[in-house]
């Protein structure tokens, strides 16, 4: 299996969501197939009693499942139907390690978010990647995980280490990690501002993680200077940056990012350009 991991810097409310539903499905115009997980944070079990005026639609799923809204954009983007079990909580996870700890499966051991809840994440995202999502038999090519929340909150730490963990035992082909930020402009100066996302990447370079993309959330296309900028403080090929500049409709970015051939440095990452067939640009 190999993981697309999408995280967030800066602030929330990028589009994460719907950069990971067109990154897949710029990973399924390659021929390959494609599953997703997301991860949110918080303590609720399920996005079902949650206010949709503080949280956003609650979508449900064929199989009853009460989850996050982008559940919905990968059903849609992807034409695959999810299982409650293709969101991940918080919550869920720490119910199902406290269940374990009445039951007496820890045998006597001090159980703790390191390694008790980290591995029970691991754990549930190599399980979840596994089941089918498309009609079709067998695991997927892909599974693009989108890590809610941003990067640095508390909330997400247990998931950051957790995904740290699995990027190094699923090794460095099969890992690709994918960050999307924000380049603001301010107003007088009128210039495209990099630090913001420097210092998302740092944050993530101190948590064990290095990106290999940047999606780069703006009011406009990013100059020229603005990318190099980026590629030398963030450590990233300026191949591997990536414009999401706003758009009347987010049916656009997948688009957006075939154009700037994101699947092409995507397949590199994952070595799968010689088995992967990248779409015609015409
Ligand atoms: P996140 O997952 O980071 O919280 P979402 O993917 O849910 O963010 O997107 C937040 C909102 O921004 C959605 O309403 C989405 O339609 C909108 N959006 C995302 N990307 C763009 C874009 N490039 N241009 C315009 N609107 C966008």
């Amino acid at each position: 299996m190999k993981y697309v991991l999408i995280t967030g810097g800066v602030v929330s409310g990028l589009g994460k969501g719907v950069t990971a539903s067109s990154i897949g499905v710029g990973l399924q115009a390659c021929g390959l197939r494609v599953t997703s997980i997301k991860i949110d944070p918080y303590l609720n079990t399920d996005a079902g009693t949650m206010s949709p005026f503080e949280h956003g639609e609650v979508f449900v799923l064929d199989d009853g499942g009460e989850v996050d809204l982008d559940l919905g954009n990968y059903e849609r983007f992807l034409d695959v139907t999810l299982t409650k079990d293709n969101n991940v909580t918080t919550g869920k996870i720490y119910q199902s390690v406290l269940d374990k700890e009445r039951k007496g499966d820890y045998l006597g051991k001090t159980v703790q978010v390191v390694p008790h809840i980290t591995d029970a994440i691991k754990d549930r995202i190599e399980a979840v990647a596994l089941i089918p999502v498309d009609g079709k038999e067998g695991p997927a090519d892909v599974c693009v995980i989108e890590l809610g929340g941003t990067v640095g909150d508390i909330e997400s730490m247990p998931f950051i280490e957790a995904l740290r963990q699995l990027s190094f035992s699923v090794g460095k082909d099969n890992f690709c990690l994918i960050h999307v930020s924000l380049i603001p402009v301010l107003g007088v100066v009128g210039e495209q501002k990099t630090k913001p996302t420097q210092h998302s990447v740092r944050e993530l370079r101190a948590l064990g993680l290095t990106p290999h993309l940047l999606a780069c959330r703006s009011a406009q296309p990013l100059l020229d200077n603005t990318k190099m900028k980026l590629s030398q403080f963030c450590h990233v090929e300026a191949a591997n940056i990536l414009n999401i500049h706003d758009v009347p409709n987010i049916w656009h970015i997948p688009l957006l990012l075939r154009n700037q051939n994101a699947h092409h440095s995507i397949l590199k990452q994952l070595n799968l350009l010689s088995i992967a067939t990248p779409p015609d640009l015409e």
